[in-house]
C-alpha cells in the first residue's frame, strides 16, 4: 500500500479534512486580476493528495489583523466547532478557494491558490482586500481534505464524468483555478471543451490541458457584467442562440448549487437511464450559472443528471465561510 492509499477502517478513523496553519511562501501577481499565493507549512504536510485535487475546495480562514493567528485549537478533530469557539472579533473570516496547484516534494507541502482581486468600492470583501495585500510570512489557517482521503469520501470535489465520453467545462475567473487544476490532473486521453471568462485579455493564464480539450479564453468587454461573454459561447457551442440572455438568480441569498448527486433546490435526484455521453460542470457567478442551467435544462433539454451546476459567489452578496 503506497503512502497515498488508505484502507477502508482508516478511512473512517481520521477525519476527512485537515486544518493547517500556514504560512505564506510567495505572492506573485501574475496578471492585472490575479494574484498567486503559495502557501506553506510543517501542517500541510497531511494536506490534499497529489494527482487527485481535481476542483476540491477548500476554506480559508483571513485573520482580522495581518499577522493574528486566532486561537482554533490544530488538535481538534472538530474544525468547525473550534474554529466557532473563537470569539467572533477574533475568528477572522473565512471564504472558499480552490487549490490551483498542490506541490509536495522533500522540502514539504505547498497549496498554491489564485485570488481573484475585486476590488471596487462596495464590490470588496475580507478574501480580497487580504490577497491584494498579502505579504510574505503572513499566518493563514486552511483547512482541506486530507492526504489518501478519496473525493468520494471527504465530498469537497464535485468534478466527476464518470464514463462520460467528453467534457464542458464553463466557468468564470472565480472558476479558472479549480478548471486548470482539473484539467492537470486528468487523464490525458481526456477530451471535451472549455470555456473561461476573465475580465481582461491580459488575465489569460497558462494551463497544461489534455490535448483532447480546446481552451477558449473569453477577455469580458470593458464594462460588461459577468456572464456577457461566457453565456452566450457556451450557449452557442451548444447550437442555441436565444436573442435575449437576462441574468436571473434562485430567490434569497444562496448560492445555487445542483449537482448529479446533491440539490440544492430540492430537487427530485432521479437515477440516468444510461451513462452520460457529455458531462457538463459549471462554475462561477450565481445567477450566470443559474441562468445557464435553465437554457441547458429547459431549452435544450440536457438531463440535470449529466451536469454540476454551481454558483461560486453572488453578486451583492458577501460570502459566510
Ligand atoms: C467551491 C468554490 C471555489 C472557489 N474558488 C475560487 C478561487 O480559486 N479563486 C477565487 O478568486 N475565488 C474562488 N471562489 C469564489 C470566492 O469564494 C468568492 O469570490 C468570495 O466571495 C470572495 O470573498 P471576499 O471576501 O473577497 O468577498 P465577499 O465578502 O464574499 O463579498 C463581498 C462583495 O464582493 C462581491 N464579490 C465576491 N466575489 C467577487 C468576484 N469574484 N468578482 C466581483 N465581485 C465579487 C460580492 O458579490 C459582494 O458584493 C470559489 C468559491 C467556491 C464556492
Amino acid at each position: 500500500m503506497s503512502a497515498e492509499t488508505t484502507t477502508a477502517a482508516e478511512t473512517k478513523a481520521r477525519p476527512t479534512y485537515a486544518l493547517a496553519l500556514t504560512e505564506v511562501r510567495a505572492v506573485d501577481r501574475v496578471s492585472p486580476n490575479f494574484v498567486r499565493i503559495t502557501f506553506g507549512g510543517e501542517d500541510l504536510d497531511e494536506f490534499g493528495t497529489p494527482g487527485d485535487v481535481f476542483d476540491a475546495r477548500i476554506k480559508i480562514i483571513f485573520p482580522p489583523t495581518p499577522h493574528a493567528i486566532p486561537a482554533i485549537d490544530r488538535d481538534s478533530d472538530d474544525w468547525w466547532g473550534s474554529y466557532l469557539a473563537v470569539p467572533e472579533e477574533e475568528r477572522g473570516s473565512m471564504r472558499t478557494y480552490s487549490v490551483r496547484e498542490l506541490r509536495v516534494t522533500d522540502a514539504g507541502t505547498e497549496v498554491v491558490v489564485d485570488f481573484v482581486l475585486h476590488l471596487e468600492p462596495g464590490l470588496t470583501g475580507p478574501a480580497s482586500t487580504w490577497a491584494s495585500s498579502a505579504e510574505v510570512g503572513q499566518p493563514v489557517f486552511i483547512v482541506g481534505p486530507r492526504r489518501g482521503i478519496p473525493a468520494s469520501v471527504h465530498g469537497g470535489a464535485e468534478f466527476a464524468p464518470g464514463t462520460a465520453r467528453s467534457v464542458l467545462l464553463a466557468g468564470d475567473e472565480t472558476a479558472a483555478p479549480a478548471i486548470a487544476r482539473i484539467l492537470e490532473d486528468a487523464p490525458r486521453e481526456l477530451r471535451g471543451t472549455a470555456f473561461i471568462e476573465v475580465p481582461t485579455a491580459s488575465d489569460i493564464l497558462s494551463i497544461d490541458a489534455p490535448s483532447g480539450v480546446e481552451v477558449t479564453w473569453l477577455p469580458r468587454a470593458e464594462g460588461e457584467l459577468h456572464g456577457s461573454a461566457l453565456m452566450p459561447a457556451v450557449l452557442a457551442h451548444l447550437g442555441d442562440a436565444p436573442s435575449a440572455l437576462e441574468v436571473q438568480d434562485i430567490d434569497g441569498e444562496d448560492l445555487l448549487w445542483e449537482t448529479p448527486d446533491y440539490s440544492g433546490l430540492g430537487e427530485e435526484i432521479a437515477a440516468a437511464d444510461a451513462p452520460a455521453d457529455r458531462y457538463f460542470w459549471i462554475a462561477g457567478e450565481s445567477g450566470v450559472v443559474t441562468t445557464l442551467r435553465r437554457h441547458l435544462v429547459k431549452d435544450l433539454g440536457v438531463d440535470r443528471g449529466q451536469v454540476a451546476f454551481m454558483g461560486y459567489w453572488r453578486r451583492g452578496v458577501a460570502m459566510r465561510g
